[in-house]
């Protein structure tokens, strides 16, 4: 996969469209986006941010680049990762819940029942009335979290838990620049 390039009407480099989401995720990964500081403002001469939580749009428009933060818990986290794959050129998952779960998959080893009962009706100390969540508002979970590669194709992966600053800084460099990413060994890591 090539990596994307922008050219606008007067030849100039177009600023390249990037989406961000956090999944099941904790936002850590976003947080470690933002620990590039000042460099920031260097990002945004060649970026524009589109739906993300920096932004607060809701609905992804059609962006070069998707970085997909966390695993898939739910059926909502499915509807908007695939949505970001319908509108991005690029899509990169970001930090070890959307690599392989992570912490959130540690719930893969119990059935979901047992845990739902666990947690909300069987436990010490609940109120006799409490009873498992079941508003039609709230997104069906998974029998079990999966990585993202499990529902759609993976441009790229960013692992670490989370990504250092320096390592997005390089990676979103390297992409901008048509490059395919590479970290090498000082900047790679899986914890
Ligand atoms: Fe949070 Fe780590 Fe998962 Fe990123 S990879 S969302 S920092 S738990």
């Amino acid at each position: 996969m090539s990596a994307p390039t922008n050219v606008d009407v007067d030849h100039q480099p177009a600023k390249l469209k990037v989406a961000t989401v956090s999944l099941a995720g904790c936002f850590g990964c976003h947080m470690s986006f933002l620990d590039i500081d000042e460099r920031l403002l260097e990002l945004i001469e060649h970026i524009e941010f589109d739906r993300s939580p920096l932004t607060d749009i809701k609905e992804i428009g059609q962006c070069d680049i998707g970085l997909i933060e966390g695993g898939l818990c739910n059926a909502e986290n499915v509807r908007v990762l695939r949505a970001f794959r319908a509108q991005c050129k690029t899509l990169v998952a970001i930090g070890a819940c959307a690599i392989n779960g992570g912490l959130p998959a540690e719930r893969n080893r119990f059935d979901l029942g047992d845990l739902l009962n666990e947690v909300y009706q069987d436990r010490p100390g609940l109120s006799k009335t409490s009873t498992i969540p079941n508003d039609p508002e709230l997104p069906l979970l998974l029998r079990q979290v999966r990585p993202i590669h499990a529902v759609v194709h993976v441009d790229y992966f960013l692992p670490g838990c989370p990504p250092s600053a320096d390592a997005f800084w390089h990676f979103l460099n390297d992409l901008m620049a048509g490059r395919t990413p590479h970290l090498g060994h000082a900047l790679m890591h899986y914890d």
